[in-house]
């Protein structure tokens, strides 16, 4: 054991890379420690929408009534929206390399009610909320208009449209490289980061906490003033190391996607809208496929809850025949499949777990200067790593100076592609270890509908001096990264 760090922040998802980064650029002398790969957790299981949170207003019931009758509910989803959008213009602004813009349509439907007026409405106070002025474009289509619109054709009840709306939405393009961007920029200025560095053990150290990790190199213990726990559906389990008996704090909920390719006529739109039992349901455009879902149920932090399940599948085929009849998607169609647990606020009486996205001080639990967050979503990042270096700042002042935050997304040298250049790049650069950590992660390869497998050979034939691998380790690796695909994806292709 050595020096004293300001703060470790436990998890390596977009939580806690965000909070690393805010609390390095603050001054905090801060470690990171992740158990897997950086971004390998929810992270790289979600349906990558930089979303406009037009969704918060629907959980109310669409009503001006339930906001009324329950003012604290309307309050918190406004603020939802609000820093929905507000993280929507400055990712839009300071990173447009990472996001494309789509366009989506909502059905104004018998169905769902949603009059005209409130959807202005909605998007008005959508707009006031824009920091950074990054256009919504809605588009309000009378009824014959929605009728002859591309995306909307097959949908069942059709004749009975009152018309629709249409809107930008953003697309994260490859939410896991933002997770390594962001670790790797804070390295820069100084964040010590370790991946494959599971932490074991938490407990006081005087006024500090000791926190003991399995790194590659063997068991490693550091001294901390503070602990901030971005673990995620694991919050909790981080939490239980210290031995105090908290409150849970997470409920997560597991959301499963198919992808499938659509008919032409469905190219490049969007679709949202809600399934059968009211939950947000969306057609999103990926390439020439689309991706489908989520479809969500309670969850744990589990292996299972990291793969979509047939029944999952079949639950978003059937919400798909109910919506476009016509189109008739099978099993067979679907290409290939994901799913995740994605962290939730717990509250008493709600299984999925709340919207609310917070941090959590727990000084006044008998753990001074132990912070956790819950909720945490890839949309809104940054207003996390934010909360979470201001929370530490109410208790701590950092040990160092601070420097200006560089949110500038990091470019690999040839790095839209598999190369003797990006894969060194990643391997001596990047702390890339594996295959899924070169393709997956750093490199643009692995989330299209061959799943890059036929990329694998090719990137391990690189990387295997790099890292060390014999011809026995890299047939391994290969072999390693195929069977986790066909475990985690259910692809169709032949693998
Ligand atoms: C299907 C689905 C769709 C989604 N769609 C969207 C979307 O469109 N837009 C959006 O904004 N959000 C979306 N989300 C939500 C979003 O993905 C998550 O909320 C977000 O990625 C959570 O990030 P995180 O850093 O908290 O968790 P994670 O990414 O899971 O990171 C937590 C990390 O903690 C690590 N860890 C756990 N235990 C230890 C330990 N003992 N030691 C060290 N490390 C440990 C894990 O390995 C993991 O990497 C979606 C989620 C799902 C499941």
């Amino acid at each position: 054991m050595t020096e004293i760090h300001d703060a470790v922040v436990v998890g390596g998802g977009i939580i806690a890379a965000a909070a690393a980064q805010h609390l390095t650029a603050a001054g905090y002398r801060t470690l990171l420690a992740e158990r897997g790969d950086y971004g390998s957790g929810t992270s790289s299981r979600t349906s990558r929408l930089q979303h406009c949170g037009l969704s918060y207003f629907s959980p109310a019931g669409n009503s001006i009534a339930a906001f009324i009758l329950n003012p604290r509910f309307g309050l918190s989803c406004m603020e939802l929206t609000r820093r929905a959008m507000r993280g929507r213009a400055e990712f839009v602004k300071s990173s447009p390399e990472r996001v494309r813009p789509l366009t989506f349509v909502v059905p104004l439907t018998p169905d769902n009610a949603i009059p005209v007026w409130k959807a202005r409405l909605a998007f008005k106070m959508m707009e006031i909320f824009d920091a950074g002025r990054v256009p919504l474009d809605l588009r309000v289509l009378s009824a014959s208009q929605a009728r002859a619109y591309p995306g909307l054709q097959g949908l069942a009840d059709l004749g009975r449209i009152r018309g629709a709306i249409t809107f930008t939405e953003h697309q994260f393009i490859w939410p896991e490289r933002i997770v390594i961007d962001t670790i790797m920029k804070a390295r820069d200025q100084g964040l010590e980061a370790l991946n494959y560095s599971p932490v074991t053990g938490v407990s006081r150290d005087g006024e500090g906490w000791r926190v003991t990790m399995q790194t590659p190199g063997g068991p490693c213990e550091v001294r901390t003033r503070a602990v901030v726990n971005c673990a995620g559906v694991w919050v909790d389990e981080i939490t239980a190391m210290t031995g105090a008996n908290t409150v849970k704090l997470n409920s997560g909920a597991k959301g499963t996607n198919i992808a499938v390719r659509l008919p032409e006529r469905f190219r490049g739109i969007g679709f949202d809208t809600v399934t059968s039992t009211g939950m947000a349901f969306y057609l999103i455009p990926w390439g020439d496929l689309h991706y489908i879902g989520p479809w969500d149920t309670p969850a744990t932090g589990t292996r299972e809850n990291f793969r979509a399940s047939g029944d999952e599948i079949d639950a978003i085929l059937n919400e798909m025949s109910l919506l476009f009849p016509e189109i008739g998607l099978t099993r067979k169609d679907v290409l290939y499949s994901w799913a995740g647990a994605r962290p939730r606020t717990a509250r008493e009486g709600q299984i999925l777990g709340s919207m609310e996205v917070m941090e959590h001080d727990l000084t006044h639990q008998g753990m001074p200067n132990f912070f956790v967050f819950t909720g945490g979503l890839l949309m809104t990042h940054r207003d996390a790593g934010r909360r979470l270096a201001a929370a530490v700042a109410r208790r701590l002042k950092p040990s160092g100076a601070p420097q200006p935050i560089d949110y500038s997304v990091r470019l690999v040298p040839d790095g839209d592609r598999v190369s003797e250049t990006s894969v060194m790049h990643v391997v001596q650069n990047e702390q890339a270890r594996s295959l899924a950590g070169i393709l997956r992660r750093r490199l643009p390869v692995g989330w299209e509908a061959d799943l890059g497998l036929p990329q694998a050979g090719e990137a391990a034939r690189i990387a295997a001096p790099l890292l060390g691998w014999s011809p026995a380790e890299t047939a391994t690796e290969i072999e390693r990264f195929r069977k986790n695909t066909i475990l985690n994806f259910n692809p169709a292709i032949p693998a």
